[in-house]
């Protein structure tokens, strides 16, 4: 058995937990730029104590380089648990989130998200570097 066994993928536009990857497709060396990271971009997955996206986790590995690096683990802590019982508390976080990086060569950028009760899922997008 190995991890990559068992990440589903698919077209975020037709299943809803796949991470969805936002980052220009060039970018100019050593420019700051912002990528978005989010679940459920065209069909919502659902957002309840029980059932809901736990991380997503972002990687980056460039273009002839031999390993992958951590770029950054992002958690979703809040799922409206209370004292007064599940889905009863004041506050609920949406599996949405923003990484500030910069890049000296091309790679591809790979998402990973947790959904609690459905697993694994995976999905990357390359992205080229000018000058
Ligand atoms: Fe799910």
């Amino acid at each position: 058995m190995k991890i990559a066994e068992v990440i589903q993928t698919a077209d975020w536009k037709t299943e809803k937990h796949v991470p969805v990857i936002v980052a220009p497709g060039s970018v100019k060396a050593g420019e700051k730029i912002v990528v978005e990271l989010s679940v459920g971009k065209e069909i919502a997955h659902p957002n309840t104590t029980e059932h809901h996206i736990r991380w997503i986790r972002l990687y980056f590995k460039p273009v002839g380089g031999k390993f992958t690096y951590d770029v950054g683990n992002f958690e979703f802590g809040a799922h409206a648990e209370s004292v007064d019982g599940p889905n009863k508390g004041p506050i609920m976080t949406e599996p949405t989130a923003h990484a500030v990086l910069k890049l000296t060569g091309p790679g591809t950028l790979m998402a990973v998200a947790y959904c609690n009760i459905h697993g694994l899922w995976e999905s990357f997008q390359d992205i080229k570097v000018e000058g």
